[in-house]
């Protein structure tokens, strides 16, 4: 193993430029690369994440120059039928809470009215 590249040059697509898809190791043995992350705020889902590698600090600049590519984005959240039911016992269970509190103080109220 040679030891001089960062990270896994063995991997092509990973040790591909971002700008010129040449792999990085092949520009000048790999001494002006430069690896991204760019970190976002995402309102949904909190902090999201881009890696890139570039084989010089030239292609960076190009790169970050533009409007950022949509980082990998999970698949949209639809509310599936397991959210669903989960939410309709939690209503279900607010709803008996509320009954039974409502025949418990009818209950106390009946038990002190009738020591009276
Ligand atoms: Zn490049």
């Amino acid at each position: 193993m040679p030891g001089v590249h960062p990270p896994d040059p063995a991997d092509a697509s990973a040790s591909a430029c971002a700008v010129c898809g040449r792999p990085w190791p092949d520009e000048d043995d790999g001494r002006g690369w430069v690896h991204l992350e760019v970190t976002r705020s995402d309102e949904a889902e909190g902090l999201r994440f881009l890696d890139a590698d570039f084989c010089t600090q030239q292609h960076a600049a190009q790169w970050l120059a533009r409007p950022l590519p949509d980082p990998a984005s999970a698949a949209p959240s639809a509310a599936t039928w397991g959210d669903r039911l989960a939410a309709a016992w939690v209503v279900l269970l607010v709803v008996l809470t509320a009954a039974l509190t409502g025949l418990g103080l009818w209950t106390a109220g009946g038990f002190v009215l009738g020591l009276l």
